[in-house]
């Protein structure tokens, strides 16, 4: 059985509907096709839950009714019979029905997910009413009965298997299920998601929770490209990837791949397939245990990133005092992506900014504490590329004249990883296009 995962762009409009329909019924292999939210939608949906939390519930309305007109041209392009409409009908009176009451309700963080999952919901059920229509014999599994995440966020895979093969199970005749990506319950029981982009990460999670044969990413892109197109014009595809190097370039800023969405399908060695729905055709990029070869595949950016610095004479000849450092980002649940240190200072990089007073205040007991935000990380990944002494010396002679903040090199094989300031990321990455890949 195989993992199909189709993104926003993928399901954006009736007539890509109706080409995932054709895409997903080629083969005999029993498949889980999981669907993102049409495109715009979950952004729609955030503006909603945003100005309901303001308080100006004269703007959210208007935001719903904007989203239902979109809906309501939707519909009658996807399907055509009389039934098919009734049933498309009744899907968006009863999700545009459950916007409306909110507007009535006091803002919570469990409302706010509750909105942001109406997106998947709805372009599922509508892409099954569809397939229905079609005459196409299909189950839709409702993600919120088997995806698990605890209490720390973290998705609990060994439940989720149980609960997906209890569901699996109830249909032994199906080999065709629609589920929906991104959503899922909580520890207390709740409507959660997997944030921004986590279709991705329900894909590869299923995929391991049923040892599936291939998890395959459909999106609007023919694979991973060797930098970010949307920042730099001449970009290629890279026809094969190490699961360390996706790993590294989705935490890294890689924006085709959730950042966590590598480690399941490692765990369980199912390779992925990164694949565009607008060309099916393209080989796309395979992504296995096996690095292809040595040297630099591509170059991401991570952006949103603060660096905080702590000075002190302390750690002159101390040992322990990185530990406590540590401490202190986990005790505020705040991890961190790179890291220097000297003999008296040390400095590390976060990109989640939220518990910052606290790591300053807590910080300040050990000495000078300063911040540096606005920052960005440039990664360049690819198999034993660290290891590559030319590699460096290209790195850096194609950045002359550029201030480089922060440099971390030889604490993964497969990354070199850079801090500048966030005005400067589009030069760096043309420049290295050209110093690195000659492009
Ligand atoms: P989906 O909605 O299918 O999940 P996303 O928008 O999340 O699609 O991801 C695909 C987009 O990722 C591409 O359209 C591209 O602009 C962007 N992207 C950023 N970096 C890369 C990269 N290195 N290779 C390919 N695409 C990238
Ligand atoms: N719909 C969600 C988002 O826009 C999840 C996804 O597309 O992967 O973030
Ligand atoms: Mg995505």
């Amino acid at each position: 059985m195989k993992i199909m995962k189709f993104g926003g762009t993928s399901v954006g409009k009736p007539q890509r509907m109706h080409e995932v329909a054709r895409l997903i019924t080629t083969g005999n292999e029993g498949k889980i096709v999981v669907l993102s939210a049409v495109s715009g939608t979950t952004n729609s949906l955030v503006a909603i839950s945003q100005q309901l939390a303001k308080g100006d519930r004269h703007a959210a309305k208007a935001l719903i009714g904007d989203l239902r007109a979109q809906y309501d041209a939707f519909v009658p392009e996807l399907v055509q019979t009389a039934a098919a409409r009734e049933a498309a009908a009744a899907i968006l009176h009863e999700h545009f029905d459950f916007l409306s009451i909110i507007l009535r309700i006091s803002w919570s963080e469990a409302l706010n997910k509750d909105i942001l999952a109406q997106g998947e919901l709805l372009s599922t059920k509508l892409f099954s009413t569809y397939l229905t229509e079609q005459g196409i014999a299909h189950a839709l599994l409702p993600a919120l009965d088997f995806m698990r995440i605890d209490a720390y966020e973290e998705p609990q895979l060994d439940t989720i298997r149980e609960l997906l093969q209890a569901q699996l199970a109830q249909h032994r005749d199906t080999t065709l299920f629609i589920t929906q990506g991104f959503i899922c319950r909580n520890a207390r029981g709740e409507v959660d998601n997997l944030k921004r982009g986590g279709s991705d990460y329900s894909a590869s999670l299923m995929a391991a929770a049923i040892t599936a044969s291939v998890c395959e990413i459909w999106t609007d892109i023919s694979g991973m490209h060797n930098n970010d197109p949307r920042v730099v014009e001449r970009t290629v595809p890279i026809g094969q990837l190490s699961f360390d190097e996706a790993a590294e370039l989705a935490y890294f800023g890689a924006k085709i791949l959730h950042p966590a969405s590598i480690w399941p399908a490692q765990q369980y060695r199912i390779p992925v397939r990164l694949l565009n729905t607008m060309e099916p055709s393209a080989p796309g990029t395979l992504i296995t245990q096996v690095a292809a070869a040595r040297g630099a595949k591509a170059i991401a950016a991570k952006d949103g990133i603060t660096a905080v610095n702590i000075k002190s004479s302390r750690m002159l000849l101390a040992y322990g005092f990185l530990r406590k450092v540590f401490e202190v980002f986990e005790k505020n649940r705040t991890s961190i992506d790179m890291i220097t240190t000297s003999e008296v200072a040390v400095s590390v990089t976060i990109d989640n900014d939220s518990a910052l007073p606290e790591i300053l205040e807590e910080l300040a007991a050990f000495g000078t504490v300063s911040t540096d935000g606005g920052q960005t990380i440039i990664s360049i990944v690819g198999h034993a590329v660290a290891s590559d002494t030319s590699m460096l010396q290209r790195i850096f002679s194609s950045l002359e004249g550029v201030e480089i903040r922060m440099v971390s090199y030889g604490g993964s094989l497969h990354n070199i990883s850079l801090l500048v300031d966030a005005d400067k990321k589009k030069e760096v990455l043309q420049r290295l296009n050209k110093g690195v890949f000659n492009l």
